[in-house]
């Protein structure tokens, strides 16, 4: 008889935009007529820069010839594309990273999910509230997370709530904690930290023997002088921390598949009896273990975003996506809300309107104004009171989905 994995019982029924989509799939059920704006799941719309389609096709031609095949590749990726990384990523912000350490992924959900696997299940651990649902919810399928309280919070889970009083900088733990999860530029509330305040939880790592896990999913959104775009321009933050990055939002790579999560050499944790063991080696025992590499043709395309065409082509439409948010962030404080993020990150944290719940904000949305946004409590509970919408949508959907909501307050 297979014993199940109890933790998997905890969880709750149905990951967030599940639960989003069968109230939208409800609402289209009884009103087949209207017509929804969807400012909600942070897919991107624009297609991928051409500089990538066209590395897609010269590699699909190599694919096509016996003389340049690739079969399986190296499980860490492939060199050109960790090189282009520490030359245009890491190089650029002073920072030095040898190839070993960079390891190409299938994008930054694998990698924050699995990443846990290094470590102990009973490791303490503190999340900023609310955050990405993937760092609760992998911690919960391994038993790190403990049991969940009535006040919807998992007793072993030090929550740090980011709120419209402490301008969103979450305060550090009052006590010890062994691994803290910070993702900047942030998802869901689209605020950031500046160099000095990120400086703080590196300091508090270096402290206390904490291992930080850096997501930097939307690193390519930053547009302020201040904000860091790597942990790693922070003194001592190699011997703390993973930094996770996705090309999902910086090119348009959410159907191809492509990250990279740097492990540095430095980076230790200890074993019961103290001894310190690199984690670096460990990770790629895992990854060679039980990811066979990102397909050759995808890593050529992610190649192709670092020539000066890629580049260009890149960033217009991280422009386009930040336009929106501009245009989306004027037309809600026009209407009396108040708006949060927008600036480094794709995405608008919108205040309800008289304190009513998240839930009830984004059903008015839904049944009044025919816009579908994301309930700022689904991504944990200081997100109450709250909703996220995203600037990912084309210019039209998105100054109809701001006209309807004004029309609709
Ligand atoms: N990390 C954060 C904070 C995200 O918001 C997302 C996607 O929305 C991811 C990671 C996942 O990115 P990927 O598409 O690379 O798996």
């Amino acid at each position: 008889m297979a014993l199940v994995n109890e933790h998997f019982l905890k969880l709750r029924g149905s990951y967030l935009f599940s639960e989003i989509a069968k109230k939208v799939n409800a609402f289209r059920a009884t009103h087949p007529k209207q017509n929804l704006i969807s400012l909600g799941i942070g897919d991107v719309t624009r297609p991928l820069p051409p500089a990538c389609i066209e590395a897609i096709h010269k590699a699909a031609d190599e694919m096509a010839n016996s003389r340049t095949f690739h079969g399986y590749g190296p499980e860490q990726g492939y060199d050109f594309l960790i090189e282009a990384i520490i030359k245009n990523d890491y190089a650029p912000h002073g920072i030095r990273l040898t190839p070993s350490e960079i390891f190409i992924s299938d994008g930054a959900k694998s990698d924050t999910g699995n990443i846990g696997e290094l470590l102990r299940w009973d490791n303490s651990m503190a999340i900023t509230d609310p955050v990405y649902p993937v760092y609760v919810d992998s911690n919960i399928m391994c038993g790190r997370s403990g049991i969940l309280g009535e006040d919807g919070k998992w007793s072993n889970v030090t929550y740090l709530p980011c709120t419209a009083e402490n301008h969103f900088e979450p305060a550090l733990p009052d006590h010890r904690v062994d691994l803290i999860y910070l993702c900047y530029p942030n998802n869901p509330t689209g605020t950031t930290l500046t160099h000095e305040q990120l400086k703080k939880w590196v300091d508090y790592a270096l402290e206390n023997d904490t291992l930080l896990i850096f997501d930097a999913a939307y690193e390519a959104y930053i547009h302020e002088e201040n904000v860091p775009h790597s942990i790693y321009e922070i003194r001592g933050a190699k011997k703390v921390a993973i930094e996770i990055r996705s090309y999902s939002k910086t090119a348009g790579f959410t159907g191809m598949r492509c990250g990279y999560t740097i492990v540095p050499k430095e980076l230790t944790a200890t074993t019961l009896t103290g001894e310190r063991i690199a984690l670096n080696p460990l990770w790629n025992r895992r990854q060679c273990t039980k990811f066979n590499g990102t397909s050759y043709i995808t890593q050529r395309a992610a190649e192709a975003i670092y020539t000066p065409e890629g580049k260009q082509q890149t960033r217009a439409n991280i422009e386009y996506y930040m336009d929106n948010a501009r245009m989306m962030k004027k037309g809600l404080e026009a209407s009396g809300l108040t708006v949060y993020g927008g600036i480094n990150a794709p995405y608008l944290w919108v205040k309800t309107p008289d304190g009513i719940s998240s839930w009830r904000f984004f059903s008015q949305m839904l049944y009044e104004a025919n816009v579908v946004s994301t309930p700022g409590v689904g991504f944990g509970p200081s997100g109450e009171g709250f909703i996220r919408l995203t600037a990912f949508g084309s210019h039209e959907d998105s100054e109809e989905g701001i006209r309807r909501i004004q029309h609709n307050l």
